[in-house]
């Protein structure tokens, strides 16, 4: 039987660097498939659809969920963000490793239905460093800076919920941890039982 990708889920507060990692992830390790979020949210500028998300309105969103194409959702900050299915199964199905950059309802909707997915929380190295991160950012108004950072302080309670833990204080080091994660849950031994047996002993 061929072997499953496996399902990454890179989370944290808004502001860790969480966008920022996977896009240099994605320059080591272009094999790997990044999920392309549905959302109500307004495009900003220098989004792209279809490639930063798919920005749809409320009534097309609704849709998605009643006809079950999402595999998570959760309203963040007052709008609407999903992973649609399709693609995520498919790649999964055909063996590619995939990941997700959601948020932290997402990812524990992700991990009820996909114990097997690997979960990795992404943290500040300190929330004096989220502040300046999320301000220097210069997208949020000054109440949705004090939103952001009182969720943080929330999501920080669920950090036993996950596999792994990144400190993104250097960039590289933090895109070098999460290759390292990779690299290392592809040569879990479980993953490929079939495929050692097959390799070693079939011969015999
Ligand atoms: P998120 O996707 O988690 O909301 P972003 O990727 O948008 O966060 O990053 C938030 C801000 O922090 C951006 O301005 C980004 O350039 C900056 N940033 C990301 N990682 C680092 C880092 N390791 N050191 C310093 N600044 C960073
Ligand atoms: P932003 O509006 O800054 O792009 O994203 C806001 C938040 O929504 C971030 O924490 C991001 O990780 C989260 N997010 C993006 N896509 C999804 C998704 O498909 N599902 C969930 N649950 N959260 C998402």
């Amino acid at each position: 039987m061929k072997r499953k990708g496996t399902l990454f889920v890179v989370c944290g507060p808004s502001g860790v660097g969480k966008g920022t990692v996977c896009k240099e992830l994605l320059k080591v390790k272009p094999e790997i498939g990044l999920s392309i979020s549905a959302t109500t949210r307004e495009r900003r500028k220098g989004e792209t659809e279809g490639v930063s998300y798919y920005f749809i309105d409320r009534n097309e969103f609704e849709d998605m969920i009643e006809s079950d194409e999402l595999l998570e959702y959760a309203e963040v900050y007052g709008n609407l963000y999903g992973t649609p299915k399709k693609y995520v199964l498919e790649q999964l199905n055909k063996g590619y490793d995939i990941i997700l950059e959601i948020d932290t309802q997402g990812a524990m909707q992700i991990k009820e239905k996909y114990p097997k997915g690997v979960f990795v929380f992404l943290l500040p190295p300190s929330m004096e460093e989220l502040r300046n991160r999320i301000v220097t950012r210069g997208r949020d108004s000054k109440d949705n800076i004090e939103k952001r950072l009182k969720c943080a302080n929330e999501e920080i309670d669920f950090i036993s919920e996950y596999d792994y833990y990144i400190i993104n204080d250097d960039l590289t080091g933090a895109v070098n941890s999460l290759v390292s994660i990779i690299e290392a849950e592809r040569c879990k031994v479980k993953n490929d039982i079939c495929k050692l047996i097959k390799m070693y002993k079939e011969e015999i």
